[in-house]
Parts: structure tokens; C-alpha cells; sequence
């Protein structure tokens, strides 16, 4: 689950971490007050910056440094309802709904520092880097030795030692490692208790009084832990996510949205893969991943497959399940369900075996719908690509 840079930016300072004084707002009128009010304290500069949940936006137009707050309602009127094309977003883009009024800093140098939960090593990793920015992925593909990578030990933490070495690594003055110190160590405690899979602050600035700040602030959270994270669940901004995942995650379907226009609707998170897979051998491409899961209701399979319609990329349908818990004619009632309550406006490939598996294939047969069945999933990848093709 990902969250705004503002409000990343308000657990951080919860741990010790310097950021930017700023607030969030969502008209010019509120954007107008606080630049006012900013401006008065910090000098006459005021950046306004566009809360997506994508980076790049510096380079796509949403970071915004102004001169006065004249300035910054002007820039924030442009900015809000504007979509916000980065490299992170895709070519659709991103409605801008709420930015970050700051206090402008003087940047005397960017650094780059990031805590990742690192799958081969089984360890949050710190990384720390002097080339920060808006081009780190650029440095990390040319030149990742530029990039200070340390596996932290669960046990122990990030250790002091392990500060300064990453600190004499990037060349960073020693003046400032007591302050580097106090900060990282904020940064890995906010990562460990909020349960953060990715944090990373790019950039991480020197500013020219010689402090350190984090300018930017990016968190992402594990789904699995959210249980117990109930705070950071109320930071989710249900804007930001695509709208079919959300309807997913209220029937509890294991739904991702892919850029294919195969719909696929299986049972298990291994066959769905490897029905993601056998369209691909057959020259298709799936528009989504979904695990109906094993206990389905008719209701939930209904849900999902509205979810697949609902799609405007699909082009047709392939059903494949194989009923073990879940039954052929559960599956059979939903598919009849949700066809009556959305128009059937695709072809539908049905491959079903397992349990209950004739009457399954009876009921689908006397629907009357736009269906096709198939023998085994060969069969139905061919039959369902040609279909979408048609
Ligand atoms: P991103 O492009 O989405 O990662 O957004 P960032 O928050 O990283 O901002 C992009 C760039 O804008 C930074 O690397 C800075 O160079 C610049 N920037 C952001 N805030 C300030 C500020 O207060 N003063 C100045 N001079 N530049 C800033
Ligand atoms: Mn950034």
C-alpha cells in the first residue's frame, strides 16, 4: 500500500527526522494562506508539489518553487485537477487532488537514502548514495557502485558502525555524522514499526546552513501487515488506486490489473499464473491476474467477473477452473449471475474440471450466453486468443 509524500513526511518528523514545514491542501484559497503564512516565517520562497502516489514529478511539472505567495496560488490553481503525466504513472496519468504547500530550503547538496526489504539477503537494506535527485534509477543502472548498499541484522538493528561506514563511503564530512547517525536511525525505526516494505527519501538534502532534511519522502507499506497497522490504513487514499482493484479488495479477490485484453477468471493463485502463462505461448496477453480463491460464493464469483467486464481493454474471456473445494456449478452460477446484472458484451472461453464439473457445463450450456468451452487449457488458450483477436 503506498501513501502521499505528506503524510510520509508526518510519520517521519513522529521519529525525529527533519522535514520541510508544510501542510496539505486542496483549493488555491487554502494554498494562497499557508504560502502566506510559510512565507512569513521562512523568507519569501514556497514550493508547491502535487501529492500523487508516482514519482518523477519534478520532472513532469508537479514540483513547483515560488517566489512568493502570489506565486504559489497561481501555480497552485494550475496545478490542481491538472493530470500529472511522470514516468512512474504511465501515459494515462494522474489527477492531482492535493498538493504539499513547503517552505522553499537552499539546497547545497541532494543525497539519496532508501531502506528496501531485500528478498535474497531476508534483510531490510540501507542505501545511501551522494548522486541523489531526480536521476537515482539512472545511477543505479550505470553506475551502482555509487550506491552504499548495507543488509541490516533484524536483531541488532542498524548499527552505529554501519552509519559511518556508509557515511565515509559516499565522502560524506564528518561534521555531519552525529546528524546523519540520528536520522538514519529515525528512518529504520519508522520503517521496523510501521511495517514499511520501501522508504526512501530522494533527495536527502545538505542545506546550505549545513543541516540535514529529508525534502522528499516516499513510503510503501506491506498489505500482509496492515492487520495490526491500523493507523496507516487510514492514510490510504482510495483516489489513487485503480478503482477495479479496489472493488476487488471489498469481495476479497486477489485481483491485479495487466495492460492485456484477455480477462482471466481462475481458481488458485498457481493455475492463474500459469494460465497467464499458456495465453502468453499462445500469442495473447491477459488483462489482469485473479484468484477467485477456494471457498468462492457464487456472489464473489459474480463480483469478479463484473470486475473483468467492467475492464474496457477486454476483448474476451477465459474461465478456467478447476473445482476441488470450489465447485464447477458455483462457479457456473456466478458467471450466470453477473452476465444478467452487466451486458455480456465479450466472448467467453470456459474451461472447467474437477468437481461437479457436467453440471457446471450443463447450466453455462442452457444460459444461452455467448459461451465456448474447452477441453483442457491449451485448448482454451488458442480458442480464447483467436476470440480476442476476432
Ligand atoms: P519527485 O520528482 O517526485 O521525486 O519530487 P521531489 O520532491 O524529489 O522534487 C524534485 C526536485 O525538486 C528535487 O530534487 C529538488 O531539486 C527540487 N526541490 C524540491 N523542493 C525544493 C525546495 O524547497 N527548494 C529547491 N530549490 N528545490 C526543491
Ligand atoms: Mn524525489
Amino acid at each position: 500500500m503506498k501513501i502521499h509524500e505528506y503524510q510520509a513526511k508526518e510519520i517521519l518528523q513522529r521519529y525525529g527526522v527533519p522535514v520541510p514545514a508544510g501542510r496539505m491542501v486542496t483549493t488555491t484559497e487554502q494554498a494562497h494562506e499557508v504560502a502566506k503564512s510559510l512565507s512569513r516565517q521562512a523568507g519569501a520562497v514556497v514550493v508547491v508539489k502535487a501529492q500523487i502516489h508516482a514519482g518523477g514529478r519534478g520532472k513532469g511539472g508537479g514540483v513547483k518553487v515560488c517566489r512568493s505567495a502570489d506565486e504559489a496560488r497561481d501555480r497552485a490553481g494550475e496545478m490542481l485537477g491538472m493530470t500529472l503525466r511522470t514516468h512512474q504513472t504511465g501515459p494515462e496519468g494522474q489527477e492531482v487532488r492535493r498538493l504539499l504547500i513547503e517552505e522553499g530550503v537552499s539546497i547545497a547538496k541532494e543525497l539519496y537514502a532508501g531502506f528496501v526489504l531485500d528478498r535474497e539477503t531476508q534483510r531490510v537494506t540501507f542505501m545511501l548514495s551522494n548522486e541523489g535527485g531526480v536521476d537515482i534509477e539512472e545511477v543505479a543502472a550505470t553506475h551502482p557502485e555509487k550506491i552504499i548498499k548495507v543488509a541490516i541484522d533484524p536483531l541488532t538493528g542498524l548499527m552505529p558502525y554501519q552509519i559511518r561506514q556508509a557515511c565515509f563511503a559516499i565522502g560524506l564530512k564528518a561534521e555531519l555524522h552525529r546528524k546523519a547517525e540520528k536520522m538514519f536511525r529515525g528512518l529504520y525505526d519508522a520503517v521496523i514499526d510501521t511495517d514499511a516494505s520501501i522508504l526512501e527519501v530522494n533527495p536527502l538534502i545538505i542545506t546550505q546552513e549545513g543541516d540535514l532534511l529529508a525534502l522528499d519522502a516516499k513510503m510503501n507499506f506491506d498489505e500482509n501487515a496492515l492487520f495490526r497497522q491500523p493507523q496507516i490504513v487510514e492514510l490510504r487514499d482510495l483516489d489513487e488506486e485503480d478503482p477495479k482493484e479496489v472493488e476487488a479488495k471489498k469481495f476479497d479477490l486477489s485481483y491485479i490489473a495487466l495492460e492485456g485484453n484477455i480477462g482471466c477468471m481462475v481458481n488458485g493463485a498457481g493455475l492463474a499464473m500459469s494460465t497467464m502463462d499458456i495465453i502468453k505461448y499462445a500469442g495473447g496477453s491477459p488483462a489482469n491476474f485473479l484468484d477467485v480463491g477456494g471457498g468462492a460464493t457464487a456472489e464473489k464469483v459474480a463480483a469478479a467477473f463484473r470486475i473483468i467486464l467492467a475492464d474496457p481493454n477486454v476483448k474476451a474471456v477465459l474461465v478456467n477452473i478447476f473445482g476441488g473445494i470450489m465447485k464447477c456449478d458455483v462457479i457456473a452460477s456466478g458467471i450466470i449471475a453477473a452476465a444478467k446484472q452487466t451486458e455480456l458484451r465479450v466472448p467467453v472461453v470456459a474451461r472447467l474440471e474437477g468437481t461437479n464439473v457436467e453440471l457446471g457445463k450443463k447450466m453455462l450450456k442452457e444460459s444461452g450466453l455467448n459461451l465456448t468451452s474447452a477441453d483442457d487449457m491449451q485448448d482454451a488458450a488458442t480458442k480464447v486468443v483467436a476470440l480476442a483477436r476476432a
